[in-house]
């Protein structure tokens, strides 16, 4: 039996970061960037407006108060998208909407709560205003004025390479004008469910049957964390069945098969691994999920990675979330596969009877300062639910025989 690092690290030494593609740039969410991303235009492209208000020389409105106002000639008007063709000369004004280009020769925005006109009446109405306005206080130089370059400047590299996609990267990538960003490909994981007992979801059920839930919750957790599941369906409890289906997922990057790991007379994915690839290790120090078992498959001169997860699905989702998350962060291009982890105070006891390394579903909340975790409830393995309740795995070390309710535990936060 190895540590859960050791099968981490073995799991890992066998994918390696996938080649670059260009990908349109909302597709790229979640992806990583395969080269510094360099900005081929300033933003903003010209100095322009933050303020709806009026366009002025700063010295025209020297001194000017409520109490005495400076009235300026108003020679335009002026909305985003435009250039204004004239120049404000000494005593003159453009009235000015936020984005607009500053007019030549103004050098400030007064905006229109300091001026006479302090509404700002609907654009358009200027042929019928009375072409003058009343500045009623002195704007500095550059007052409102955005520069131009100020947020990007051109050939200034704006996303590194490496960096992950969120949200503000893909609206930078637009600002920027890109349609497409070169980033990491996804990898794709095929996904194949193995015992004769297992029906699709969907499908009338006899007796002694279950529904495939492993196939459904893996491949949720391949997509939510930027991978693209190929789902291969369901393999009877022979070496032929399962060797067939497997050969249907060798364009994969990686391969994951639930079930079929234990000691039972009828499991079989140890054996195809044995035949058709290489088995690397088959059992992890831990609860649950202590048969698991991974190495590669072969088959057409194609070798690819083999996690083989337990089929009860509490081990099936926890060994997912410990070693196949961070090998599709790892073919993406990330390294930041290690969750969050909080100290928190245990509401009850967690028992660890064999000196694994024991995964307990828990809530983990945030009370007077201090985090507390409580179980989901009853934690056998086979129990979906109390996976489906959790937001935070609590760990219990090998050489800790156990968590009374008070003691601190280690949370790994799953949101
Ligand atoms: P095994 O690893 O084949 O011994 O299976 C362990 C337990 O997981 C058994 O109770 C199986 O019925 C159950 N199981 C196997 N495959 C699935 C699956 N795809 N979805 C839900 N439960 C499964
Ligand atoms: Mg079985």
């Amino acid at each position: 039996m190895i540590s859960v690092e050791e099968a981490l690290e073995r799991v890992l030494s066998y994918v390696h970061v996938l080649e670059p593609e260009d990908q349109p740039i909302l597709d790229a969410l979640g992806q990583v960037a395969a080269a510094d991303v360099i900005s081929p235009l300033d933003i903003p492209p010209l100095d322009n407006t933050a303020m709806d208000g009026y366009a002025v020389r700063a010295a025209d409105t020297s001194g000017a108060a409520e109490s005495s106002p400076i009235t300026l000639r108003v020679v335009g008007e002026l909305a985003a998208g435009y250039i204004f063709d004239g120049e404000v000369t000494p005593g003159t004004a453009v009235r000015i909407m936020t984005g607009a280009p500053m007019p030549r020769g103004a050098d400030a925005v007064v905006p229109f709560e300091e001026t006479d006109e302090p509404s700002g009446r609907a654009f358009g109405s200027f042929a019928k205003s009375r072409g003058v306005v009343g500045v009623l206080k002195a704007a500095e130089p550059a007052a409102n004025v955005r520069r131009a370059a100020e947020d990007v400047r051109r050939g200034q590299p704006i996303i590194p390479k490496g960096t992950v996609l969120r949200p503000a990267q893909i609206g930078v990538l637009a600002s920027l004008g890109m349609a497409t960003v070169r980033v990491h490909r996804r990898p794709i994981v095929a996904i194949l469910s193995t015992g004769d007992e297992v029906r699709e979801p969907g499908t009338p059920l006899q007796p002694g049957q279950i529904y495939d839930s492993n196939a459904y919750s893996v491949a949720a957790m391949v997509m939510a964390n930027g991978g693209i599941p190929k789902r291969l369906g369901i393999a009877k409890d022979t070496v032929e069945a399962l060797t067939a289906k497997l050969r249907e997922g060798l364009d994969a990057d990686m391969l994951v098969t639930s079930a079929g790991v234990s000691r039972g007379d009828y499991d079989v994915v140890k054996d195809v691994l044995a035949k058709e690839g290489e088995v690397d290790f088959w059992t992890v120090r831990m609860r649950p999920g202590k048969p698991l078992a991974f190495g590669a498959f072969r088959s057409g001169g194609r070798r690819v990675p083999h996690l083989g997860l337990p089929g009860n699905p509490v081990s099936s989702m926890v060994s997912f979330e410990l070693f196949g998350r961070p090998a599709i962060y790892k073919m993406l291009g990330r390294s930041d596969w290690d969750r969050p982890r909080v100290r928190a105070i245990a509401e009850e006891a967690i028992a660890n009877t064999d000196a694994r390394r024991v995964f307990a579903r828990a809530i983990v909340t945030q009370r007077d300062g201090r985090y507390h975790a409580a179980l989901t409830g009853p934690q056998g393995s086979g129990m979906l639910t109390s996976m489906a309740y959790a937001n935070a795995l609590a760990v219990v070390p090998e050489d800790v025989p156990g968590v009374r309710p008070g003691d601190e535990v280690d949370a790994i936060l799953l949101d």
